[in-house]
């Protein structure tokens, strides 16, 4: 079981505005043993260790060669994975998932994942690939299609005996290579929920998920289908340091519990004696249900920020990814 979950730690750059303020960096990293360190002269350094380390200089490249790659391979083959970006906004989810596409060593894991899907279906000799993909959000406890012909119409997740769960009337898309999937990320992530908190003008109030569904028929007649869910979670600040009231504060509060839910599942998968899966306390768990645990491999990275101001923040990212391993 420890190994089909895996956890790292991801901190990004001071961006210009902690420079201008003179924020110090609180964060201490050492790659190769996997250990993220906090350190105040309030209060005594508090070490974690994790699968991977990945400090301010390091790539999507690097992420994704080292950890993001196995799992992909084992969607190929037939079995679901699931990644995650967990964090404060502006932490570096959207960063770590998308990337940037002007620097080519910052492309993230997204677009990877598509080049590494198409790279295999190309070479992989008497078997024939079919790639779908959708891209869904949960907003408010609600699931909306990103990229149907309706967009705001809310969709009820359902199970199927042998198709597993799924949500009703999610619009699939073919894909037959890399741009295709390319277009229709870059179309989802425009239809997201938005709204404006103090701490960001603009910042992701929504828990997004990319599907690619991976069918190989084999010279045998056999077909396999592997799912590989691509989650950028909604930010995990607490609500009273963005100030939210009304509207604002009830998304907070669902997406607390959304958060608080899928940590809950996840630790009970590593710890491995809980007869009892939570999958049904959200609507991310229930959906994600035939995607965690059993034979299928779960990775979550966990964006932090450098700055001291940020502390209290990082601290509890921390704290709930070492809860995950
Ligand atoms: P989130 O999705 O967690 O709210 P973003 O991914 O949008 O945060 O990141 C916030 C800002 O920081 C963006 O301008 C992004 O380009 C930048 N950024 C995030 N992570 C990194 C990184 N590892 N290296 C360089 N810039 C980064
Ligand atoms: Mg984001």
């Amino acid at each position: 079981m420890a190994e089909s979950v895996r956890v790292i730690c991801r901190c990004r750059p001071l961006n210009d505005r902690e420079k201008k303020l003179n924020s110090k960096i609180c964060v201490e990293m050492e790659g190769s043993s996997g250990r993220a360190s906090l350190v105040s002269d309030d209060s005594p350094q508090k070490d974690f260790t994790f699968d991977g380390a990945y400090f301010i200089d390091s790539t999507g490249e690097q992420i994704y060669n080292e950890i993001v790659y196995p799992l992909v391979e084992n969607v190929i083959e037939g079995y679901n994975g699931t990644v995650f970006a967990y964090g404060q906004t502006g932490a570096g989810k959207t960063f770590s998932m998308q990337g940037v596409m002007e620097v080519a060593a910052q492309r993230g894991i997204i677009p990877r994942a598509f080049e590494h899907i198409f790279l295999a279906t190309a070479t992989t000799p008497d078997t024939k690939f079919l790639v779908h993909c959708s891209y869904l959000e949960i907003y408010n406890e609600e699931v909306r299609d990103l990229l149907g012909d309706v967009r705001d119409q809310k969709l009820d997740i359902k199970e199927h005996s042998e198709r597993g769960v799924y949500v009703a009337g999610l619009s699939m898309h073919v894909c037959h290579n890399v741009n295709d999937c390319q277009d229709l990320m870059n179309k989802g992530f425009a239809n997201r929920h938005v709204g404006s908190t103090n701490m960001n003008a603009v910042s992701s109030r929504s828990h997004s998920i990319f599907t690619v569904y991976v069918e190989a028929l084999n010279e045998q007649g056999t077909i396999r289908m592997g799912k590989l869910h691509l989650v950028d979670l909604a930010g995990s600040e607490r609500q009273s340091k963005t100030g939210a009231v009304g509207d604002r504060f009830k998304e907070a509060t669902k997406i607390n519990l959304s958060l608080s839910a899928l940590g809950n599942v996840i630790s009970a998968l590593v710890d491995g004696k809980s007869k009892h899966i939570p999958y049904r306390d959200s609507k991310l768990t229930r959906l994600l249900q035939d995607s965690l645990g059993g034979n299928t491999k779960t990775i979550m990275i966990a964006c932090i920020s450098p700055s001291d101001d940020n502390y209290d923040e990082t601290l509890s990212t921390l704290r709930y990814a070492n809860r995950a391993k």
